[in-house]
């Protein structure tokens, strides 16, 4: 039994999102449901919620942009349910700041043996505010909490700014944690996903390849995420932080 939480479910299907409510509080959670993008971030907005259960295929606004509104408000837990279930569309939602997929049609029970799972990973992984990441002597900066980043490279060209998705917040805050250090791609998936399946053995290389896209490693900045063959991968400083 999952600690109880507030579940925001966002499905244009009337009868599923009664099911998937009457299935949701029956363990105990409280409900919200609604039945397009706009009623989803408008109820987001008002009351919060411990996770969201997302159909991508939405009238009028589709879920990849209430995904994309509710990351810019915050860390929220997010399940995409979708029939769109190829790996690639799979792939796509996580690394839009997803934490699961679940392609339709779907067994109710499973469901919430994934919500169950999911809350239960996010309490632990959740950014603390005291672990503000300050790397090579503040050139990069990391707000776990609001996940915006600041990076003063070695040349004006990468200097930059922006957000983060919570997966890779939460990678680069398990790799600074160890400077120096290699964790393994299972230590890694271990900070990243809130729940292993056989999407997740890729999505730290996912993380990876954003981060070294959005922090600029090879614009100059300051250190590098280094790849280490057949094990994972570690934090290194590149250069002078001068
Ligand atoms: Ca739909």
């Amino acid at each position: 039994m999952a600690e109880p939480a507030h579940i925001l479910i966002v499905e244009d299907e009337s009868r599923l999102r009664s099911l998937l409510r009457l299935y949701l509080e029956r363990e105990g959670h409280r409900v919200t449901d609604v039945g397009d993008g706009r009623a989803a971030l408008a109820a987001y907005a008002a009351e919060g919620a411990d996770l969201v259960i997302l159909d991508l295929m939405l009238p009028a606004m589709q879920g990849e942009s209430v995904l994309e509104g509710l990351r810019e408000q915050g860390d929220v837990p997010i399940l995409i349910t979708s029939a769109k279930r190829t790996d690639a569309e799979r792939i796509a939602g996580l690394r839009m700041g997803a934490d699961d997929y679940l392609a339709k049609p779907f067994n109710p029970h499973e469901l919430t043996a994934r919500v169950a799972a999911i809350l239960r990973r996010a309490a632990p992984n959740r950014p603390r505010a005291e672990e503000i990441i300050s790397l090579e002597g503040g050139r990069l900066v990391v707000d776990p909490v609001s996940r915006r980043y600041t990076l003063a490279g070695a040349d004006p060209s990468s200097h930059g700014s922006g957000r983060l998705t919570p997966g890779e917040a939460r990678l680069i805050a398990a790799l600074a944690r160890n400077p120096g250090t290699v964790l393994t791609r299972e230590q890694l998936l271990e900070s990243v996903a809130r729940r292993p399946d056989e999407v997740y053995d890729r999505v730290v290389d996912v993380h990876v390849a954003n981060l070294r896209r959005k922090l600029g490693d090879d614009a100059g900045a300051p250190w590098l995420i280094e790849t280490v063959p057949q094990v994972g991968y570690r934090l290194v400083a590149t250069r002078d932080a001068g």
